[in-house]
């Protein structure tokens, strides 16, 4: 058994991935590491958030913050209807840990030779680095009934000037969102990026809006630049690397057209977006690891960057098999123990994340998978597909569990 030496944090959650989440709990990590008393475990069932609140999901990113090492599986966040079923308003776990722990979020495709990419051309991976928080998935709104003057104000502490802007004259009956961001988190987020692009060895591009939004995306992209001319411009070049800044619509179509092989930064709300488009270009959503690392790099909470699939846990429930890719999830636990096993110089423990990596690829590599990659392989045309296709949920990671064990009992690598 492998001995994990500091502590790790796992937050459960909801729907199929709960389901696959505990198989691989059980399957894949247990039977071969020793957490001892090194595991703490937080229920961020919605059941249990409906009990205790947003405060148990904040307690989760207190503990991870202090671990240093959190995997987290997707959870429910409750949309408004949700809400008022519940009688509870809940917030998005994900937005309260990334809030409380700041920034990065690092998206990475696991690429596997035979699934083909829906973007052809794509033959090198394209890594997403996005801001963790602020921008429209922060915004702080208000709804507004009746008539009047629409502004915005900022009073100085210590001179107590005010600065104000008017928003409207006169306007009635609508709602406004105002967000904020303040320099020195876009300063940490672009030597985040920076770092990320240098140990890859792959260009940056930053892409926001900032013909539009001018003083607010303007923000980043004079940081950005002034962050890589004075800190990064010499570690750029020695690697034949470069940063440019392209705006968002004109880097998406440029991004299409590539080969791949480069970083992409982008704010939260953009990087959400497009982190989706990106993972499924290069084949599924089931085939996207996704970790947030905090600005000083000492924080990683790792998570897939899907949600619950909730469409196939309707037929787990109806009894019926279904063909949910754990892929994802099995990389949340691998990235997590790695960085576990870096933080404790556990080589063994680094070693084994590998082997669990690597059996995943080859596994579905010798032709065995669910039936997003078998669609993929298919040109997505699920009509023309059969059950014999692809393999149902348990029997793929029964698959997997079955390729690791024969590994693990081969002499150490
Ligand atoms: P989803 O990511 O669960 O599913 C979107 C689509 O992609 C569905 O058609 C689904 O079948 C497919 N898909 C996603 N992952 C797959 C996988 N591993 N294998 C096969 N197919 C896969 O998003 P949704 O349906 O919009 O949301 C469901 C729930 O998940 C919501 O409650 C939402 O709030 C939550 N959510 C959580 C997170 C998170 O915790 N990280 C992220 C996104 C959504």
């Amino acid at each position: 058994m492998i001995l994990v030496k500091g502590k790790v944090v796992e937050c459960v959650g909801d729907e199929m991935m709960a389901i696959i989440w505990e198989k691989i709990k059980y399957k894949l990590i247990l039977p071969y590491v020793d957490f001892g008393k090194n595991l703490e475990v937080f229920d961020l069932t919605l059941e249990n958030r409906v009990i205790y609140g947003d405060e148990i999901v904040l307690d989760a990113a207190k503990a991870i913050k202090e671990a240093g090492v959190g995997i987290k599986c997707a959870t429910i966040t409750p949309d408004e209807k949700k809400c008022e079923e519940i009688g509870k308003v809940l917030r998005s776990p994900n937005h309260i840990i990334r809030e409380y722990l700041g920034g990065i979020i690092l998206r990475e495709p696991v690429i596997c030779e035979n699934i083909p990419k829906i973007i052809k051309s794509w033959v090198n991976p394209i890594y997403i680095a996005r801001h963790a928080y602020a921008g429209n998935k922060d915004v702080h709104e208000m709804c507004i009934e009746g008539k009047g003057q629409l502004k915005l104000s900022f009073v100085d502490e210590i001179s107590g000037v005010q600065t104000e802007k008017i928003i409207a004259e006169e306007t009635k009956d609508g709602v406004i969102g105002a967000t904020f961001i303040e320099e020195y988190a876009i300063r940490a987020f672009a030597r985040g990026s920076m770092e990320f692009a240098v140990e890859k060895c792959l260009p940056l591009f930053l892409s926001t809006k900032s013909t539009i939004l001018k003083n607010y995306d303007g923000l980043y992209q004079r940081v950005f630049q002034e962050v890589y001319e004075n800190e990064f411009k010499s570690r750029f070049e020695e690697r034949g690397i470069f940063y440019n800044f392209i705006l968002i619509d004109a880097m998406v179509a440029k991004a299409m057209k590539s080969k791949g092989g480069f970083v992409w930064a982008m704010k939260n709300y953009d990087g959400d977006v497009q982190s989706d488009f990106v993972s499924q270009g290069f084949g599924s959503l089931g085939l996207t690891s996704s970790y947030l690392m905090t600005d000083d790099k000492k924080v990683i909470q790792t998570e897939a960057c899907h949600g619950t699939v909730k469409n196939h846990f309707k037929k787990y429930l109806r009894g019926e098999p279904t063909s949910t890719n754990p892929i994802a999830s099995i990389f949340a636990w691998t990235k997590a123990l790695a960085h576990r096993g870096q933080l404790d110089k556990n080589e063994e423990l680094v070693k084994f994340t590998e082997i669990v990596e690597k059996v995943c690829i080859a596994t579905i590599e010798s032709g065995c998978m669910t039936k997003d990659l078998a669609a993929a392989l298919k040109n997505n045309e699920f009509e023309s597909m059969t059950e014999n296709d692809y393999l149902t949920t348990f029997e793929f990671l029964d698959k997997i569990a079955q390729n690791l064990r024969s590994c693990m009992i081969l002499p150490k690598m």
